[in-house]
């Protein structure tokens, strides 16, 4: 749901330049599902990624590769983005995208299980942001691992937290597991949190 002020803010300040829009087709011609963050979206998780400062983050999901090119854009250049992704096919999508982004040298994509992957990633830790947007059920898990991983004053963030607004009145199976993350990460003692509510609701907590 774009609304006219969508439309304004996204003229202004979150335009996709040729490679996003690339990506996005080239995640369409390959027939990955067309879900994605959107364009502002991206920019609010840029934003939040180079407020912290983050030098290390973590993205689980990586899909083709459309918002990890948005939070590798706001790393520096010796900063990483550690990206989890389950699908073989997915994986080969989103490694074609970075290196189309010019950014193949600051992603690191771990392919599998998130569940199995986080383990070992966590030496390379602590981290400066962590972005959650895989298999929703798993994402009280995904927040306690950023919790033991994130630095003081890190920044954890969630996206689909709102669903369109249904999250409100929630029915579905999907729309009570997010209900649930929200109230999980509302009451978290380590993190200071909040959901946006920006295109389909991001989570965001700070380490405390
Ligand atoms: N962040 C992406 C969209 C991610 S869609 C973007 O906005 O561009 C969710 C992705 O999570 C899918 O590619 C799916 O294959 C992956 N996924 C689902 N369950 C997973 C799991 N258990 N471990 C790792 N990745 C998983
Ligand atoms: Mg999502």
């Amino acid at each position: 749901m774009t609304t006219e002020v969508d439309s304004y803010i996204d003229q202004l300040f979150a335009q996709e330049d040729e490679t996003l829009r690339w990506i996005r087709e080239e995640s369409r011609r390959h027939g990955l599902p067309e879900i994605n963050v959107s364009a502002q979206e991206g920019a609010l998780l840029q934003l939040l990624l180079r407020a912290v400062g983050a030098k290390k983050a973590v993205e689980i999901g990586a899909l083709g590769g459309y918002s990890g090119t948005w939070l590798a854009r706001g790393l520096p250049a010796d900063g990483t983005l550690y990206t989890l992704e389950l699908s073989g096919k997915h994986a080969e999508v989103a490694r074609n995208s970075f290196q189309q982004a010019g950014v193949g040298d600051r992603v690191k994509l771990l392919e599998g299980e998130a569940q199995q992957s986080l383990p070992k990633l966590s030496k390379e830790g602590p981290f400066d942001f962590v972005f959650i947007d895989a298999d929703k059920g798993s994402y009280p898990h995904y927040l306690d691992w950023a919790a033991k991983n994130l630095r003081t004053g890190g920044m954890v963030t969630a996206h689909n937290a709102l669903i369109g607004g249904r999250v409100v009145n929630p029915q579905s199976e999907y729309e009570q597991t997010m209900d649930n993350f929200n109230r999980v990460l509302a009451e978290h003692p380590d993190f200071y949190a909040l959901v946006l509510n920006i295109g389909d609701g991001t989570a965001v907590g700070i380490k405390r």
